[in-house]
């Protein structure tokens, strides 16, 4: 996977997460005592990232931060997972995008985003990078930049014949749903399923019919990911809707599996397996980072998957 072309490009946002574990939420005006505090590095895009080289990928980020400490510590952690930060700007303007986030006793989190930086991803840096997305094979890209940076980074891929794949999240009722003309896979949660097609998502079959409706809206590929349920797959002209099963594992945190999955997926595609037995393997690999704390810190890493799955 060395080739330039054989490259996945992930145009995201990269956020600082800031975790107090604490009894209980603070009311109005209260301050409460945390029990303890973790931060690092964290965005749905740089998450994506870092799991797609975590197996080995060649993958480079286009990303903002801002001129501070938590723009370095960002990049450094995506430099030592093995991710091309070359194309990772840095503002004066504003701030590195933070995620205040609280957790009580009973795990419930209340979050706090500041996206900053991430809110300059415009769709003028795409074009600043064209020729990085243009010389790529896949490119990622999420719900927690600015749109129109999203709609141009695609409308490129596009132009160039590159692989264009799209992860919604966090679900947004408001979402401009034409850049699903310019989408060819498509992965989602059942939320998000349910905010594009307007299916309500109760059960495996409502989101079988959300994946079909979402193929009907231009992806070649529409995949909803369903927590330890596995994932569906739906493809363009095909009836038949595919259900992936993940292997069972004991879960204590689901924090950024979904990032994992998109990440894994990718690295699969680029690696030249089908769509299905792609999928197979990033449910898997999403499980395993179920099984341990943290979000990036939860990907596990190739060596230990293959001692894991021999
Ligand atoms: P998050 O928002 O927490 O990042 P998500 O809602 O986007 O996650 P999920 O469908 O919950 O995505 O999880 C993505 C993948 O992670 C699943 O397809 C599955 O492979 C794995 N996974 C998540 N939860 C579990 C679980 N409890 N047991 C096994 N695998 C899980």
């Amino acid at each position: 996977m060395s080739s330039e072309k054989q490259r996945i490009v992930v145009f995201g946002s990269i956020v600082q997460d800031l975790v107090s574990y604490t009894d209980r939420f603070p009311r109005p005006g209260e301050s409460v005592r945390g029990n303890t505090f973790k931060s690092g590095s964290g965005g749905k895009g740089a998450n994506q990232a870092v799991a797609a080289a975590r197996l080995g990928a060649n993958v480079a980020m286009i990303g903002m931060v801002g001129e501070d400490m938590f723009g370095d510590s960002n990049i450094k952690d995506l430099k030592e997972n093995g991710v091309d930060t070359n194309c990772i700007g840095r503002t004066n303007k504003t701030h590195t995008a933070t995620a205040l986030i609280t957790v009580n006793k009973e795990a419930e989190n209340c979050i706090v985003v500041t996206l900053g930086a991430n809110m300059e991803m415009s769709p003028k840096i795409a074009e600043t990078n064209s020729s990085i997305i243009e010389n790529s094979k896949i490119v990622m890209c999420q719900g927690e930049i600015d749109e129109k940076g999203n709609r141009k980074a695609f409308e490129i891929a596009r132009k160039n014949g590159v692989t264009t794949f799209l992860n919604p999240a966090p679900g947004d009722a408001n979402m401009d749903k034409s850049i699903l003309d310019l989408v060819d896979v498509i992965c989602t949660n059942e939320n998000e399923a349910e905010f594009i097609t307007g299916i309500p998502q109760n059960n495996v079959e409502d989101a079988e019919k959300a994946a079909r409706a979402m193929v009907e809206m231009g992806p070649k590929y529409a995949i909803i990911t369903l927590g330890s349920k596995g994932v569906l797959l739906a493809s363009k002209g095909v009836e038949n809707i595919d259900h992936i099963e993940v292997k069972k594992v004991e879960a204590i945190d689901t924090t950024g599996a979904g990032d994992c999955f998109c990440g894994s997926l990718a690295a699969h595609l680029i690696a030249g397996h089908s769509m299905s037995s792609s999928i197979r393997s990033a449910a898997n690999i999403a499980s395993l980072s179920v099984t341990r704390h943290g979000t990036q810190s939860s990907y596990w890493k190739i060596d230990e998957i293959r001692q894991k799955y021999p």
